[in-house]
């Protein structure tokens, strides 16, 4: 089922039955079949298209906010600058889009050769709730201007986003066989990846459901994108501006009410900043992140998406606090999906919060006795998403970025995401890279012909 379920009120709103599996083959037959008519359209038609996709994102922004708000809870000025950066990536693609699929000449031993960049076919988005607009962007975009269709499974509780976006891309001209939403289960997953139409899958979401769909592509040997969980770390080597540190750093950690894959979600502090940092950074977490209505722009800590999510984090702060961290601020549940903004020190290698994501308004931080300590624990950490390291020396910077093992690497600033700057993990938080010059080729064939 798919619902709509408002987070800061848990009032249900809407609920709308899973696709029969009739449905989905249905919707499989339309993209499948959709490939070839897109495929041959010439680029710079695609790129117009979408280029007004972007432009109807722009238009849309205070609704597709406002959903999101409703649906999971979002802050609706985050709302507004999560289109903004949908708007951009679409106009990213439209522009740039046609020459990074350009052919590229090579030259070879013994005579030429032209690399072509050519779609593969019929793709399956699955995304997450937690940025309902930009995680799908990241996918289509590139894939739409490239010339591959799409099948997209939004999350269960963004049904309407869902829809929004589908109208907004038919609306802007891509044919209702070369992107089509489908209210599919993830138990339904496994015969869409089954389905010789369908030429490979994205999925952003938590490591669990990135197991379960590589499995299957893999069973059915289809390319595979996995956007998964992390734990970054964000790393305070030293600072001239300790106030401006603490607040930039839990901007980070607090941004979507701390359900961001990379968050800073462990801050690790050089020793000799250590407790003035914590202490700063608690009094700046609990006064300033007051739970508050979503609707309301001058609220900084919305609900957490759902009373699941709410919980489950709830569940990790107390286990953590049972096995011996010390609960500097927070913790506390509300009503609906509200918690506490959060912050916990004194968490070591034998409990679950040294290892485990949390996906919700709660930071850790830790005690670094030096910069290879502090590369240390960083790196101590199935995850490796982003990190992000902050020093007035930018050769220490540099240092600290070669040996941290992560997809991305920021200087004095945390997290974000911009159109042209690839983003993806290593180790346990996926594989492949979307947006940026990268972003267009995980479903590209890089034909080769000899001339
Ligand atoms: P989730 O439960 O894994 O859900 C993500 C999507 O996968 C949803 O559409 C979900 O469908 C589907 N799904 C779940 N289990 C599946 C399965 N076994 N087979 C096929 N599809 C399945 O994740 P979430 O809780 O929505 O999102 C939070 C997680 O996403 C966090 O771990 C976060 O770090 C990660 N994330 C990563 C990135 C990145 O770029 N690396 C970005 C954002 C979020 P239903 O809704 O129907 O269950």
């Amino acid at each position: 089922m798919y619902t709509v379920t408002d987070p800061a009120t848990g009032q249900l709103i809407e609920e709308i039955e899973n696709a029969t599996d009739a449905e989905v083959r249905e919707a499989i037959e339309r993209v499948g079949n959709g490939y070839r008519r897109w495929r041959d359209r010439p680029v710079a038609e695609r790129a117009a298209i979408v280029a007004r996709a972007a432009d109807l994102f722009e238009e849309r922004a205070d609704e597709l906010a406002a959903v999101m708000t409703l649906e999971m809870g979002k802050r609706i000025n985050e709302g507004r600058g999560e289109v903004g950066i949908v708007v951009d990536i679409f106009r990213y693609y439209a522009e740039r889009g046609p020459d990074l699929i350009a052919d590229q000449p090579l030259a070879i031993r013994g005579g030429s050769a032209v690399i072509r960049k050519e779609p593969i076919g019929a793709l399956l988005g699955v995304m997450p709730w937690n940025f309902p607009c930009y995680q799908v962007a990241r996918f289509v975009a590139p894939n739409l201007v490239l010339g591959n269709t799409i099948l997209l499974k939004h999350a269960s509780i963004c049904p309407r986003s869902a829809l929004a976006i589908e109208k907004i891309l038919h609306e802007a001209g891509v044919p209702d066989d070369a992107y089509a939403n489908v209210f599919a289960s993830s138990r339904q997953v496994p015969m869409i990846l089954a389905d010789p139409r369908i030429q490979g899958v994205s999925l952003t979401g938590s490591e669990k459901a990135g197991i379960s769909v590589a499995a299957e592509a893999g069973r059915n040997l289809k390319r595979c994108v996995l956007e998964l969980g992390g734990s970054d770390p964000l790393l305070v080597l030293d600072t001239a501006d300790l106030d401006e540190t603490v607040r930039t750093v839990a901007t980070a950690r607090m941004r979507n009410c701390g359900q961001s894959c990379n968050a800073p979600k462990r801050i690790i502090v050089q020793s000799d900043l250590y407790e003035e940092f914590v202490d700063r950074f608690t009094k700046r977490v609990a006064d300033y992140y007051v739970p508050g209505d979503p609707s309301d722009p001058s609220v900084k800590l919305p609900p957490l998406a759902s009373v699941a999510a709410a919980d489950e984090v709830a569940g990790q702060v107390a286990r953590a606090v049972e096995q011996g961290a010390t609960l500097r601020t927070g913790g506390r549940r509300g009503e609906a999906a509200y918690l506490e903004a959060t912050v916990l020190t004194d968490v070591t290698p034998e409990m679950d919060a040294y290892r485990e994501e949390i996906f919700g308004p709660v930071a850790i931080l830790f005690r670094a006795e030096s910069d290879d300590h502090a590369i240390e624990i960083a790196n101590d950490s199935p995850f490796g998403l982003g990190a992000a390291v902050f020093g007035t020396d930018p050769a220490r910077l540099r240092r600290a970025a070669d040996r941290l093992e992560a997809g991305m690497v920021y200087f004095n600033k945390s997290g974000g995401s911009q159109a042209d700057l690839p983003f993806g993990g290593i180790k346990r938080s996926g594989m492949g890279r979307e947006l940026g010059p990268s972003g267009i080729e995980e479903f590209m064939n890089q034909k080769s012909i000899r001339l």
